[in-house]
């Protein structure tokens, strides 16, 4: 683009520029080109650093900020988080490569997820990282590995409370679980621990996610503290890392209220001191996936097609949710709702046009929003789907149907 250009305003967090959405700076028409097509994610750099600094800013110095790697794999964004926090959390042996590569501590990362295998917990033993253990036998399995390997395995107890995390888009805890070891059975997992040559860690305790009630973090957050507390007593050796986990949710559909994450700060200020008080190896761990990244990201897609079926107009892209489950409201969530979306290359333009905007895929189910309004598209133009940094590509049937996938760019 030549001449002046006009910053028109901003949209989430994104720059607009001569109407049209910019990740990273660069306007979405001349990113599609740079990427050689569509449909593509991409993902801004500058606003990861930001979130990150945010969230220093609002939690206490003492709180160790992690990583779970699954909610965004590209390696490239795990190369730019590893400056920026503390630590990553793994779910798998692919995960843990990409980890590593970064160049992040072994001592600062840690694995957790059921049906871990004999190959991924040898790997992880051998690489230095730590189990956070899901039950019994992967305890027995990991001696024994290490045993092998002539290695001490680094061990924490992820722990099914007895409580969940209200509120939470998805529970991970509380009742019956295959995620951790019931608290009630944790005591002699303990004791069985200080018999095998395991390091002891500490707990990881992870209630649910995607909580947008600052007071219902808090809640879960000082129950969580009360049972790492009571279960410190029957430890084999001092408590070095406390994981309470996360569940910070991002806004994702009309009518969510941010999290307040000033109030989640305070309540936290309070328990990292009474955690350095009462477990004065700790270190405190907060471990988040979505709020990192988020709202970092957009899918972008092409208006293939515009048709009208009997008086509803269709917007049908290249896209869909073989790239993108989530915004098809397939991947947890109980009714559909429409993720934000807009015609990014028209972002100055009045939204005057109501459209369903629908994938390539032959079957109802791929609809990327349905009856939004927005300005009017025309086949070429670029349909944007926010909050898609998290849980996007990797969460997504790529193989279904055969189309190719979607690029990923980091801006
Ligand atoms: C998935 C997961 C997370 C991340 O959840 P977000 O909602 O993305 O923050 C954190 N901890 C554990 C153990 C997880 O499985």
């Amino acid at each position: 683009m030549k001449g002046a250009r006009r910053h028109d305003h901003s949209a989430r967090g994104f720059a607009v520029v001569d109407g049209c959405l910019a990740i990273g700076g660069v306007p979405l028409p001349r990113l599609a080109a740079r990427v050689g097509g569509t449909p593509f994610y991409a993902y801004d750099r500058h606003l990861i650093t930001e979130r990150v600094d945010l969230l220093r800013h609002h939690l206490p110095p003492t709180v160790h900020l992690s990583y779970a790697v699954k909610a965004n794999p590209m390696p490239a964004v795990v190369q730019h988080l590893a400056g920026l926090v503390d630590g990553f959390d793994l779910a798998s042996a692919g995960e843990m490569k990409t980890a590593l590569d970064s160049g992040m501590p072994a001592d600062r990362i840690s694995f957790a997820g059921p049906g871990k295998t004999e190959q991924e917990l040898s790997q992880a033993i051998a690489a230095g990282v730590a189990l956070n253990l899901e039950s019994a036998a992967e305890l027995e399995t990991a001696a024994r590995i290490g045993d092998s390997l002539g290695l001490r395995p680094r061990a924490a107890v992820r722990v099914n409370p007895d409580f969940e995390l209200k509120g939470s888009g998805m529970r991970m805890g509380g009742g019956a679980k295959p995620f951790g070891v019931d608290v009630e059975r944790v005591p002699d997992l303990l004791r069985r621990m200080a018999e095998l040559d395991v390091a002891f860690e500490g707990f990881h305790i992870f209630g649910g996610s995607q909580n947008l009630l600052a007071e219902q973090v808090r809640e879960a957050q000082r129950h969580t503290v009360d049972l790492a507390f009571r279960l410190a007593e029957r430890a084999p050796g001092p408590v070095r890392g406390l994981n309470i986990g996360g569940g910070f949710g991002i806004p994702y559909f009309p009518g969510d209220a941010p999290l307040d994450l000033a109030a989640v700060g305070e309540g936290l200020a309070g328990l990292a001191a009474e955690v350095s008080a009462r477990l004065p190896e700790a270190r405190l761990i907060v471990e988040l996936g979505r709020y990192v990244v988020g709202e970092a990201g957009v899918y972008v897609c092409r208006v293939i097609d515009r048709k009208v079926s009997r008086n509803q107009t269709f917007l049908v892209t290249d896209g869909g949710l073989h790239h993108h489950l989530a915004v098809s409201g397939n991947f947890g969530q109980v009714v559909r709702r429409n993720y934000p979306v807009a015609i990014g290359n028209r972002m100055a333009a009045p939204a005057d046009d109501t459209v369903s905007v629908v994938g390539c895929l032959c079957t109802p189910l791929d609809i990327l929003a349905d009856a939004v309004t927005v300005p009017r598209a025309e086949p070429g133009d670029l349909i944007v789907v926010f909050q898609s940094g998290a849980y996007g590509l990797t969460a997504s049937p790529t193989a279904f149907l055969g189309h190719k996938a979607p690029d990923e760019v980091l801006v």
